[in-house]
């Protein structure tokens, strides 16, 4: 009898707690039902609206939000009227979302075709940010047309290693320009309304072991070299979502690095919106909840038969440790508190008002390829192109003096794209080199085509010893009887792809030879580099009159190259990358790719140029540079500090000023780019470093007058003893230069705060 109290009290306790939660559960209904509840109200402040739905959400929904409901779909909570995010992979363009690359890779996929942009380093050759934001812009139009309501792009990764399998993705090695393109990228996509994602945070920069490799990189190195692109995507753009990114970094994976996605993105930078897991990036739950996970995808059935995959196991991939079973167990078991899952699941409802998800979801059925978005993907290819060499102006070709054109290479028939892996879009017609230059060169040229060798693992009837000999004698055949031969060579999406490296820089098996067979049957020979990784070209190098690079062009390659070879258009493109002459050469090629699943990245802040021309070690090709068919000239160089008054906010800045003259016979585009050189400051820096820069459009004898500022971060750099942006008063050098070796104007200018 004695015991019976308590018991029974306890009874009556759990009555009373299960009433009032479905008392409130029951209020939160009624409540939500109401249609007139602030939260549906648009014209309220976002924070007031987050705040109003949820505090009428039940903790189990809360917790259902955290974890995806498919393969690319958030938790929708219908009862309140919050839809599934509906995604989709870019940044090329709209990738199909009908299950993992490995599935929708496939031959028997569901077929959906959208516009194919350049690859993300193609248009980071363009050194335009208003051509990338309407890129964007178009992007996120066809993500619309197709149902779909975020894009899973723009990748700023740096290229640290020349054997990435992603560099192609990326926007190159410099931290400030793949920030102006990422921050254009996604403000084109934002405006409208759909959700980017900027990715992958932190210092993805090699897919070697990617699920299990552990990468050591000191904090100067973090916020000089691979934090800056995410920095200016949340200050700049205010970027809806942050995807995390699939290895560990100084010990923690990064889907639960507290340090990155909570003390560095959310505190540090103020970031407000969302982040993203990587698909099966996730490996426990109240750590990853804690460091600032917001929501965790995959999720649902795809995710349990992704799981079950022996290559999923086999590779480490992970994941479902967000699903709301496991989170309400973390919960209860104290491990996590509600006000830490209110902060994740707030950001996630942030992101549907701002995008205006919440009110307007996006109908499929819209038109995708329009002629206006062919037009931007043939201006980002075209603009992309980088001419390296042009030995006895043999570029562009006169159209009036040429009869025949031979065309070969394994990358000349057919239109390589992009390259692999979850960025791969699939256009409803693409355009080859060879049908480029066809159309083109018109009836009367004549123009012939070999493949000249096979591409390596492709096609096994090409791929024998005997069959290459063939392909080759060919090949060699119709470039001897042309009077121009074009080379084609590169890679393709399955040898350059997301989720390996490549094993060498070195061209694929039989195209150096080509290229050498063919240079010597004709003098005149042009070779095309269609790959988005550097190639080493030692080989041929020295007997190539002229080499273009057109990475991988996306659906218009073919036309671009065309209209750059006969010049229709006149080469801009400028190195977003240093060429270097062999892997060995790179700075990471040390510790790349590191040992029982460490990696240290030793060099520090000496990423790219910054190594290649602080500690002058030669490049083929140096970062920055790209020929065109008229010659600029630059002067009167001037950079003076001034004030700049903003109501009551006044900002220090150095203005910089100076005049480019096209001094050649063809209108033109010149990437003006200015280095900072700091030759005093207290602590090791780079010899110079990347902070402005401005494509200029000029034609014959034009002069135009460029005007650029430099900001206090121009003149900083990340001090480890004090953890802080520091500037050393005193004298910096402004370099203006055509190429980071190529430095055409200096001025000195003093710094004094
Ligand atoms: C890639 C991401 C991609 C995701 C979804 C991952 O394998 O790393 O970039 O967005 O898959 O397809």
């Amino acid at each position: 009898m004695k015991s019976s109290i308590p018991r029974l009290s306890i009874h009556i306790l759990l009555i009373s707690i299960a009433f009032a939660a479905q008392l409130a559960s029951q209020t939160k209904s009624e409540s939500a039902a109401a249609p007139d509840a602030p939260y549906r109200n648009t014209s309220l402040p976002v924070d007031q609206r987050v705040a109003d739905l949820l505090q009428r959400m039940t903790l189990e929904e809360k917790a259902t939000m955290l974890a995806g409901s498919g393969w690319m779909e958030s938790a929708p909570i219908p009862r309140l009227g919050i839809p599934a995010i509906k995604m989709a992979d870019g940044p090329m363009g709209v990738r199909s979302w009908m299950g993992s690359s490995a599935i929708t890779n496939a031959a028997n996929a569901p077929r959906i075709t959208s516009t194919s942009f350049p690859s993300g380093v193609a248009m980071a050759a363009t050194w335009n940010p208003d051509l990338v934001q309407r890129e964007g812009k178009a992007i996120a139009q066809e993500t619309k047309a197709l149902g779909r309501d975020m894009i899973l792009g723009p990748t700023v990764n740096i290229n640290r290693v020349p054997l990435w399998g992603r560099n192609f993705e990326g926007y190159g090695e410099d931290p400030f320009l793949a920030g102006r393109l990422g921050v254009a990228y996604i403000k084109g996509v934002q405006s409208e309304g759909v959700i980017p994602s900027v990715k992958h945070f932190a210092a993805n920069n090699e897919e070697f072991e990617r699920h299990r490799l552990d990468e050591k990189i000191d904090e100067r190195a973090l916020h000089e070299i691979y934090l800056p692109a995410f920095k200016a995507a949340v200050q700049e753009a205010d970027v809806w979502t942050v995807m995390s990114a699939y290895e560990k970094v100084n010990g923690k994976y990064c889907a639960e690095n507290d340090y990155l996605l909570t003390d560095i993105l959310k505190k540090e930078f103020g970031f407000k919106n969302f982040v993203i897991s990587d698909w099966g990036s996730t490996y426990s739950t109240a750590p990853t909840v804690n460091a600032g996970m917001d929501l965790e995808m995959p999720g649902g059935p795809p995710l349990h038969e992704m799981l079950k995959r022996p290559q999923t196991i086999m590779s480490g991939n992970s994941g479902g440790w967000l699903e709301a079973d496991k989170v309400l167990a973390e919960v209860k078991a104290g491990h996590i508190t509600e006000a830490t899952i209110d902060d994740n699941v707030g950001r996630i409802l942030r992101v549907l008002m701002l995008s205006g998800l919440m009110e307007h979801q996006h109908p499929p059925g819209g038109e995708v390829d329009t002629p206006e978005r062919q037009k931007i993907a043939l201006e980002g290819a075209t603009e992309g192109i980088v001419l390296l060499k042009n030995q006895n102006a043999l570029l562009p070709l006169d159209a009036k003096k040429i009869h025949s054109i031979a065309v070969i290479g394994p990358n000349a028939l057919i239109a390589r794209t992009g390259g692999g892996g979850s960025s791969l879009v699939r256009p409803d017609h693409a355009v080859s080199p060879l049908e480029g230059i066809t159309k083109r060169a018109g009836s009367a040229i004549q123009v012939t085509s070999m493949v000249g060798v096979g591409m390596e693992g492709e096609d096994p009837a090409h791929d024998t010893p005997e069959a290459r000999a063939a392909d080759l004698k060919q090949a060699v055949d119709i470039a001897s009887k042309a009077d121009i031969a074009i080379v084609v060579v590169g890679r393709y999406y399955k040898n350059e792809s997301e989720s390996f490296d490549l094993k060498t820089m070195d061209l694929p098996a039989g195209q150096d030879e080509l290229i050498q067979a063919v240079e010597k049957a004709n003098p005149h020979t042009v070779v095309v580099l269609n790959t988005g990784d550097p190639v080493t070209m030692s080989r041929w190098i020295d007997s190539t009159p002229a080499i273009l690079d057109m990475w991988y062009g996306g659906q218009e390659g073919g036309n671009a190259v065309a209209a750059i070879l006969f010049g229709d258009a006149n080469p801009s493109g400028k190195l977003p990358v240093s060429l270097p002459k062999k892997f060995e050469d790179s700075p990471a090629a040390k510790t790349y790719p590191g040992q029982d699943l460490h990696t240290e990245y030793s060099e520090g802040i000496y990423v790219g140029y910054r190594y290649y021309d602080t500690k002058n070690v030669e490049t083929q090709f140096p970062f920055g540079f790209g020929l065109s068919y008229t010659t600029f000239q630059y002067s009167d160089l001037k950079a003076v500090p001034i004030t700049v008054f903003n109501g009551a906010v006044h900002t220090n800045i150095v203005a910089v000023k100076l005049n480019i003259r096209n001094t050649g016979h063809r209108p033109g585009a010149e990437v003006v780019q200015i280095y900072v050189h700091d030759g005093h400051s207290k602590i090791d820096r780079p010899v110079h470093e990347l902070k402005a820069f401005k494509r200029v459009e000029l034609i014959p004898g034009e002069s135009k007058m460029v005007e650029l500022t430099l900001d206090d971060p121009a003149f900083q750099y990340w001090d480890p003893s004090t953890k802080q942006w520091t500037l050393d008063p005193g004298q910096f050098e402004i370099q203006v230069g055509s190429s980071s070796r190529d430095i055409r104007l200096r001025t000195a200018v003093n710094v004094t705060r």
